[in-house]
């Protein structure tokens, strides 16, 4: 069994006015199972946060990531690649040092570094982080213990990662002393506002729970116990959140969106194939994508001056 401990807002360090979201569905999840089912996701009255309360014992987290079979799922496909790095050169057109914070196994960055950035760094928590695949330096652990340099970056990349950190207020503060004046954030994250389906909340969650069950067949064929894949997310943020957290790490965001390349890419072949109501539903999701309801979260943060 692993632990659960109390917690409260990160953003407003209130422990008061919490809505319990998802409760239903988060409390028969076989993924918390291994928590003994007491893992809740609640929203903040105060700020809007959302976030699991209890929340898994950071000294237990180890054991949360502790599989071979991570791997950098999100970074290491050529459209969205193209898709991050073209959001980021329209700030900062020519990056000389560049750090992922959760950089996986740095396909990314070797990609970034095959397009003529010099100087790439990658931050990293699980231990298969050694077996990266680009040219430079890499800090091994949590980012809320590692120390790096003030003012020094041109871009620190945060794909992914910020729902899965103890204390993302903390490192979005630690990021932004790392960066230089005019450097930018570049950050994703699932976005909580699909949560309209409450109590069921489908939309987040669905696609991660078929991913999870995926890799629990991987991970036995492998020998390995895949534990809480779905639970190592401890924040749910959407635009309203992110923004407030950003400025309270005296961040300012330049740049939101929730489109998703791929949709209008889909469009396109779907058409050229004579699939029609393939192309539409692509159409449907590049729609909402654009009024905000795309499923990821998308944004670019400069320090304030
Ligand atoms: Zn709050």
């Amino acid at each position: 069994m692993l632990r659960v401990v109390e917690t409260q807002c990160a953003q407003c360090r209130t422990a008061t006015s919490e809505t319990v979201l998802a409760d239903r569905l988060i409390r028969t999840l076989p993924e918390n199972e291994v928590f003994g089912g007491k893992l809740r996701i609640v929203e903040c009255n105060e700020c809007g946060l959302r976030y699991l309360n209890p929340t898994p014992d950071v000294r237990d987290l180890g054991h949360i990531y502790d599989y071979d079979v991570y791997e950098d799922s999100t970074n290491n496909n050529p459209v969205l690649m193209e898709h991050f790095y073209r959001t980021l050169t329209r700030y900062v057109p020519k990056p000389q040092r560049l750090i992922e914070i959760g950089c996986g196994t740095g396909d990314f960055l070797a990609w970034l570094q095959s397009q003529g950035i010099p100087n790439v760094e990658g931050v990293e928590f699980a231990d298969s982080a050694n077996r990266v695949k680009y040219n430079g330096p890499l800090h091994v652990g949590r980012m809320e213990d590692i120390d790096l340099p003030d003012a020094s970056y041109d871009v620190v990349l945060l794909l992914n990662v910020i729902e899965h950190l103890s204390d993302p207020q903390a490192v979005l503060v630690k990021i932004r002393r790392m960066l230089k004046p005019g450097g930018v954030l570049l950050l994703r994250h699932p976005n909580s506002d699909l949560f309209f389906f409450k109590p069921y909340w489908l939309c987040v969650e669905v696609p991660k729970y078929l991913m999870h069950r995926r890799l629990m067949k991987r991970g036995k064929r492998t020998g390995f116990t895949i534990a809480g894949f779905q639970n190592q997310h401890l924040f749910y943020f959407h635009r309203r959140a992110i923004t407030r957290m950003l400025n309270s790490a005296g961040l300012h965001m330049q740049h939101f969106s929730t489109t998703d390349p791929y949709n209008r890419l889909r469009i396109g072949k779907s058409l050229k194939k004579g699939k029609p109501i393939e192309a539409g539903i692509a159409g449907v999701r590049h729609v909402l994508g654009s009024i905000g309801l795309g499923p990821e979260c998308l944004s670019v943060a400069t320090p304030q001056q």
